[in-house]
């Protein structure tokens, strides 16, 4: 199934995985994938190491969710570190492997990659190589708050709305205002751009990691929530996470009542929070 195409039957939602890095963490996330998999989501990606060591095991994650499970699967591609023969040669394996969706992205190395920079830079540059080796669904990033190396908001909205015009549909980074949310499409609109953006949904169910996260990613964490969380911290980590996903879920409301085309959950291969929220939402 193409994501643009189970996007025009109405909201979509989506989770996010990792490839695993050992065993015990491949037996988490068949747990999550086999919790989540009830709530028949339109399609689940997977994330791609820009110069890391994961590369094939994102392959081979798609392709084993796509053979085991049925569900839809979306590969992440980063332009980072590969030559544009490499690029092609991935792209190539996903097309005779029968993926039809590739999320465009590119990329972030990890700060001490030894690797080359790569022959391409951006991921509008991707969509074009993509498309010239099959029938791919191409969705691309899109920066709510904006991405945190444009110079100025103005740029990364024109730059977004650049490449979301080859794509067919873009997915957010996380954030926790959805005015953040309804800026970027309207942005987007006014530069004549109305291709579906799937709002990004992190659920802040731990203080320490989702300040860390916010941070890299540019996302602004807002003092209020900041303040709930920190409110119930001397209950424990479930009271915490109780009012993360009471928070994450009036967020998603709120999307979808301003016509989000859908969610993505990046689950971290945990499947708690997106099934609370899921039933809190009465999804
Ligand atoms: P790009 O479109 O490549 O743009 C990057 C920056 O360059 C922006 O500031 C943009 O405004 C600017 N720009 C774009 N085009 C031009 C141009 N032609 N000239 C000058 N400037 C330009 N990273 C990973 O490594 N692996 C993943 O699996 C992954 N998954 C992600 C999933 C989602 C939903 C999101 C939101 C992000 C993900 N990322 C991932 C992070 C992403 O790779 C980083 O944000 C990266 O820094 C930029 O990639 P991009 O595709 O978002 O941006």
């Amino acid at each position: 199934m193409k994501i643009a195409d189970a996007l025009k039957a109405g909201p979509c939602y989506s989770f996010e995985f990792f490839p695993p890095r050992s065993e015990e963490a491949e037996r988490n996330l068949a747990t999550a994938i086999r919790e989540l998999a009830p709530l028949a989501p339109a399609y689940v990606s997977v994330t791609y190491g820009a110069g890391g060591s994961t590369r094939d095991r994102t392959h081979d994650l798609v392709v084993e969710i796509l053979r085991d499970t049925g569900i839809t699967p979306m590969a992440h591609l980063t332009c980072a570190c590969h030559s544009r023969q490499e690029l092609v040669d991935v792209v190539t394996r996903y097309r005779d492997a029968g993926i039809e969706n590739i999320l465009a992205l590119g990329g972030d190395p990890p700060a001490d990659s030894d690797q080359p920079p790569g022959e391409l830079k951006y991921a509008s540059e991707l969509i074009d190589l993509i498309r010239g080796v099959g029938d791919f669904s191409i969705g691309v990033a899109a920066h709510p708050e904006p991405h945190p190396h444009s110079p100025s908001i103005e740029e990364d909205r024109r730059r977004t709305a650049e490449k979301l015009s080859k794509a067919d549909f873009a997915v957010t980074q996380f954030f926790f205002d959805a005015r953040h949310y309804f800026d970027l499409v309207e942005s987007l609109r006014v530069l004549g751009v109305d291709k579906p953006v799937i709002a990004g949904i992190m659920p802040a169910t731990s203080m320490r990691s989702i300040t860390r996260m916010s941070e890299l990613q540019g996302s602004e964490f807002p003092k209020d929530l900041a303040a709930k969380l920190e409110a119930a911290e001397p209950d424990g980590p479930e009271a915490v996470h109780r009012v993360g996903v009471e928070e994450a879920t009036r967020l998603c409301r709120e999307l979808l009542d301003g016509g989000a085309p859908g969610l993505h959950f990046f689950t971290l291969n945990r499947s708690m929070a997106t099934r609370e929220i899921y039933e809190a939402l009465g999804l």
